[in-house]
């Protein structure tokens, strides 16, 4: 079968190896010159399979009300908002009252988040890729009494799933993270242990180096501008190549993983998406003294911001931002960045040397990602994975792969039926 994947981030390449790894011809289409160039390339880095959840939260929502009055808050709104932003606002809060919508849909989430540890781990060993990975934890810290006693609540549910985790005291997380020499309050955290981290930007340029080799195409600076169908199936890609020509490329089947802009191309065939891309902020700076930076990946719950060690480089990424489409870095949001770092691990890089990025997690209104069949019978969806796509990739390409070549997914797929959206 020859199978069509749109895009060419973390998602789309996870998704071409496994269809590979099955036997089927893939060809790849990327508007960008390179992988993982969009969504993939600065996020936190976090591969945070015990922490995946949906936002769609009826206790989250009675915390963000305050966060969008507060200077350093992460939630931010861009002010007048646009349709787009309140609609995805308002249809959020919809789901979050939605009675036991949130529980129902945060196991499936950590189910596949298991099974996407298991697929890593797999494809890590088949392949010799270097992405600056690791599987060495994550700190949630608790900087209230409050936060520690809902990381109570989250100890019990994890154990229920059978994934490993750990409260631990103050001193416990000094031993763990021993560069954490700041003044932040600490009043314990939550240990994920099995936890990972990893450049997902990396981890797309060089898997897809690996697809190619394995006899993956994957065609840069190609354009997919819509689907070819009749009623029933998709037959076809039309797309404009590197070259600026429109050519049409032949498909027994097409996976759309192109992130925020999946519904460009699922509209025209009947499919709304409500996929809304909810920006977010972080920088990368080589180390100057690794002794002082993070040791794994550590979540500041005091100012919402992770801190990530990359081998040599420490990722310190943050914000919820509801802007649309824009890219512009406001100093005051890398500033709040720089002193969450500046609170936990002083001294561990020049952080106004960094390099700063901006980027759009394709978040859905209720929160698990879209996986299945699409409108028509050959056409497949595994998109709007939120603030979890480099966590969530590995599994969902695993599922997505199974449920196309008509295996039973090894996770049930049920909160994340593409028609949800319109039931
Ligand atoms: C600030 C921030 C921090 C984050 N932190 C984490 C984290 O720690 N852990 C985690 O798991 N997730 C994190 N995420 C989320 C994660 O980065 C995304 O969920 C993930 O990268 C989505 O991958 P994707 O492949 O679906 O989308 P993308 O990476 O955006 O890839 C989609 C690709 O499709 C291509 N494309 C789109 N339309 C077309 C078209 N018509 N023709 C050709 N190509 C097309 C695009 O060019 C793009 O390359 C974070 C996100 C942000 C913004």
């Amino acid at each position: 079968m020859h199978i069509v994947v749109v895009g060419g981030g973390v998602v789309g390449m996870t998704t071409a190896y496994e269809l590979n790894r099955r036997g089927h011809r893939v060809t790849v289409l990327e508007r960008h010159g390179i992988a993982g160039n969009e969504t993939s390339k600065g996020n936190a880095a976090q591969r945070s399979y015990g922490v995946v959840y949906p936002w769609a939260d009826p206790a989250m929502v009675m915390k963000a009300i305050p966060w969008l009055f507060k200077k350093d808050g992460p939630l931010k709104l861009r002010l007048p908002p646009s349709m787009e932003s309140l609609r995805f606002l308002f249809s959020t809060l919809r789901y979050a009252r939605s009675p036991g919508l949130f529980g129902l849909n945060k196991r499936a989430m950590l189910r596949l988040g298991i099974h996407s540890r298991e697929r890593f781990l797999a494809l890590e060993q088949e392949l010799d890729l270097h992405f600056d990975g690791d599987h060495r934890g994550l700190l949630h810290l608790a900087s209230t009494p409050d936060a520690l006693e809902g990381y109570r609540q989250t100890h019990k549910l994890l154990n229920e799933l059978g994934i490993a985790s750990r409260l631990l005291t103050p001193g416990q997380v000094r031993e763990a993270e021993p560069g954490m020499t700041g003044n932040g309050p600490l009043y314990g955290a939550l240990s994920y242990d099995t936890d990972g981290t990893g450049d997902c930007h990396l981890f797309s340029v060089e898997l897809a180096r690996a697809c190619e080799s394995k006899g993956v195409t994957v065609r840069y600076n190609t354009e997919s501008e819509h689907l070819i169908a009749n009623d029933h199936r998709v037959t076809g890609v039309a797309v404009r190549n590197k070259d600026g020509k429109a050519e049409t490329l032949e498909a027994d089947a097409v996976v759309i993983c192109a992130g925020c802009w999946s519904g460009q191309l699922t509209r025209p065939l009947g499919l709304e998406l409500p996929i809304y891309p909810v920006k977010g902020y972080s920088f990368t700076v080589p180390l100057s003294d690794p002794d002082r930076a993070p040791v794994s990946t550590v979540h500041d719950d005091n100012f919402k911001v992770v801190s990530t060690r990359l081998g040599n480089r420490l990722r310190a990424s943050g914000f919820v931002e509801l802007a649309d489409f824009n890219r512009n870095i406001p100093e005051a949001r890398l500033a709040t960045i720089r002193k969450s770092v500046e609170s936990r691990f002083p001294g561990c890089a020049d952080l106004h040397a960094a390099e700063t990025w901006t980027g759009f997690r394709p978040m859905t209104p209720d929160g698990p990602p879209i996986i299945g069949y699409g409108p028509r019978e050959n056409l497949f969806l595994n998109t709007g994975h939120g603030t979890f796509g480099w966590t969530l990739s590995a599994g969902s390409a695993s599922v997505i792969s199974q449920l196309i070549g008509g295996e039973e997914p090894s996770v049930c797929l049920d909160a994340f039926r593409p028609g949800r959206f319109a039931e």
